[in-house]
C-alpha cells in the first residue's frame, strides 16, 4: 500500500483519503494489500465516504469487506455476497407561487434547524417522485397542490445526513387549502425574490430558487 496525492493505494484500487473525523481513522490505513479489508477495519464514515458506514450485512449479520466491483470498491458480504451500493437518496419537491412569490417553510428540526426551504423531502420507496412533492407539500404547508412539470434536478451535497438527489416540481394550489406549517415546518410563507430570507438550509434548494425566479414561467399568469 502506498499513497498517491491524496489516496491510498491498495492492490490496483485506488480509495479516496477522507478527512479523519472525530474518532475516524483513515480507510485502510493499517491494513494488508493482500487481505479484503472488513468495515471495521476501513471505518469508513457514511456521510463522507464512497462506500457507506455499515460494517455487518443487513441480510446475514456477517461482517462486510471491501471488495472491488468494476472500478469501484463496495463494502460486500463474503458470506451471501451482497453488495452495498452507496447511492445518493432521492428526495422531491415543490415551487409552489402566488403572484410573484413562492412558499417556504422553516425547519423546525435539524439539520439546519431554522433555516427556510422549498417544501421538500425524501421519497418514500413506494411513491414516486411527484407524489413525494405533493405529500411533502401537504404535510409541510397544508397546501393541497397539483403537481406539474419539472423545475430542475439538483445534486445534493451539503445534507449531512446523506448526499441527495432533489427534483423540484412546479406545483399548483388547487382548491380552497388554509396554508398551515406542520411536520418538518414551524413556519411558512410566501415571499418575493427580494425578500427571500437569506438563511436558505441547502444549496440545492438556493439553486432551484434561482432557476425559478429566472424561468419565464414564474409569476405567469396561471402558475400564481
Ligand atoms: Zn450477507
Amino acid at each position: 500500500m502506498r499513497r498517491v496525492r491524496g489516496e491510498i493505494l491498495i492492490s490496483q484500487f485506488r480509495i479516496p483519503v477522507q478527512r479523519p473525523q472525530r474518532g475516524v481513522i483513515i480507510a485502510g490505513s493499517q491494513m494488508s494489500s493482500r487481505q479484503p479489508m472488513t468495515a471495521r477495519e476501513t471505518s469508513v464514515p457514511g456521510r463522507s465516504g464512497s462506500v457507506g458506514g455499515f460494517r455487518f450485512c443487513p441480510l446475514c449479520a456477517t461482517e462486510l469487506t471491501l471488495r472491488a466491483d468494476g472500478a469501484r470498491m463496495r463494502l460486500s458480504c463474503p458470506s451471501c455476497g451482497f453488495v452495498h451500493y452507496h447511492n445518493p437518496v432521492p428526495a422531491a419537491g415543490g415551487i409552489i407561487c402566488r403572484g410573484p412569490s413562492v412558499c417556504l417553510v422553516r425547519r423546525a428540526v435539524d439539520p439546519r434547524r431554522g433555516c427556510w426551504s422549498l417544501p421538500a423531502g425524501f421519497v418514500e420507496y413506494d411513491e414516486t417522485p411527484a407524489q413525494c412533492a405533493s405529500r411533502e407539500i401537504a404535510e409541510e404547508t397544508g397546501l393541497q397542490v397539483s403537481i406539474e412539470e419539472p423545475l430542475g434536478v439538483y445534486a445534493g451535497l451539503d445534507d449531512p445526513r446523506s448526499r441527495a438527489i432533489l427534483i423540484v416540481y412546479w406545483a399548483r394550489e388547487v382548491g380552497q387549502s388554509t396554508p398551515v406549517a406542520g411536520d418538518d415546518a414551524d413556519q411558512m410563507g410566501f415571499f418575493p425574490p427580494h425578500e427571500v430570507p437569506a438563511q436558505i438550509a441547502f444549496r440545492a434548494h438556493r439553486q432551484a430558487l434561482d432557476d425559478a425566479f429566472r424561468h419565464p414561467r414564474f409569476g405567469a399568469s396561471g402558475v400564481a
